[in-house]
């Protein structure tokens, strides 16, 4: 399925002076080249959905996808049978069988709102999804993972942070590709999060010739910590279907990864991380993670011990 084009006039202007954002926002013939080995569910979202919305891979955290909307869509998207496809917001039914099926999975520790991006919800839905998770289980962790702060900074203000900060414990999970993306007003959003208790942590995703270079990852990195946002993961490229433009072949990914790891401190550096196409879950990435390798495929083993395969690709 093809990945509708959207960007928000904000991020339009500001990819109009950076091409590594405008790669990232506008489409390209290249994504009609879908390799065989590539899907638009490479992570099987839909083999691990016990209640409709509801992603549970690992046996201690869930996602639930309560929006399929974006402030802008990223052509790398790796859910794209699910982002823009026109399902939108989750509804009330849904949202009470999910709830359902949390209260009755008590081991389920942290809960992850996910989609689509969560803050593209009016304030009174996060709030109802938000207190109907409170309601079953005061103790349960929620992750907020968005693209807000970069695509649409002016939606986040002082009434959303009020209307979420009586759910804490919540994090926000941030996703910044770019020193570009971390303006001024990126930043100052993210402030708001920090200063009323919601600690942010920062995932990455690594794209060729958009920031697949030390210097820019440095930058990056080091900045985002600078303003007390953790950088979590650095993500090798999903085997999302037409997305072979944006990876890195992991050959390379390794080694910058073991330079970064030499420059920056254990606080600046992220995990570099692959979820195993398949559904194999995530796992940590580095030369000695690796099983073997024959001319074609990486092989490697998840956390229950299976074993699954990554392209080497040029
Ligand atoms: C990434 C992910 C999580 C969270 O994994 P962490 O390693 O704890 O960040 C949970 N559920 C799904 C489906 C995921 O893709």
């Amino acid at each position: 399925m093809e990945l509708p084009f959207f960007v928000s006039s904000y991020f339009k202007r500001l990819a109009d002076d950076c091409p590594e954002l405008a790669r990232q926002v506008f489409p390209s013939e290249m994504e009609n080249v879908v390799l065989d080995y590539e899907d638009s569910d490479p992570l099987c979202d839909n083999r691990n959905m016990p209640v409709k919305r509801l992603v549970h891979r690992y046996d201690d955290r869930v996602l639930i996808l309560v929006t399929d909307r974006c402030a802008s869509y990223c052509r790398f998207c790796f859910r794209r049978h699910f982002t823009a496809s026109g399902s939108s917001d989750i509804s009330k039914e849904e949202l009470q069988d999910i709830v359902g099926y949390i209260a009755r999975h008590d081991n389920i520790r942290e809960i992850l709102l996910s989609g689509g991006d969560p803050l593209m919800l009016a304030n009174s839905k996060l709030v109802s999804v938000l207190s109907s998770i409170r309601n079953v289980r005061r103790d349960v962790i929620v992750r907020i993972g968005s693209r807000v702060p970069v695509f649409l900074p002016d939606r986040i203000d002082e009434s959303l942070i009020d209307a979420i900060r009586d759910f804490k414990p919540i994090w926000l999970i941030s996703h910044i590709n770019h020193p570009a993306e971390l303006t001024d007003r990126a930043s100052n959003v993210l402030s708001l999060f920090i200063d009323a208790g919601i600690p942010v942590a920062n995932q990455t995703v690594l794209l060729r010739d958009i920031n697949d270079n030390i210097t820019i990852l440095e930058e990056l990195f080091s900045s985002l910590l600078r303003i007390g946002v953790k950088p979590y993961y650095l993500l090798q490229g999903d085997l999302a279907a037409g997305t072979s433009h944006f990876r890195v072949p992991l050959e390379r990914s390794f080694s910058l990864y073991e330079k970064l790891s030499c420059r920056l401190s254990g606080l600046a550096l992220p995990v570099f991380a692959l979820d195993l196409p398949g559904g194999g879950g995530k796992i940590a990435l580095s030369r000695s993670s690796v099983e073997y390798v024959d001319d074609n495929w990486y092989y490697f083993r998840s956390r229950e011990g299976k074993i699954y395969k990554y392209p080497r690709e040029e």
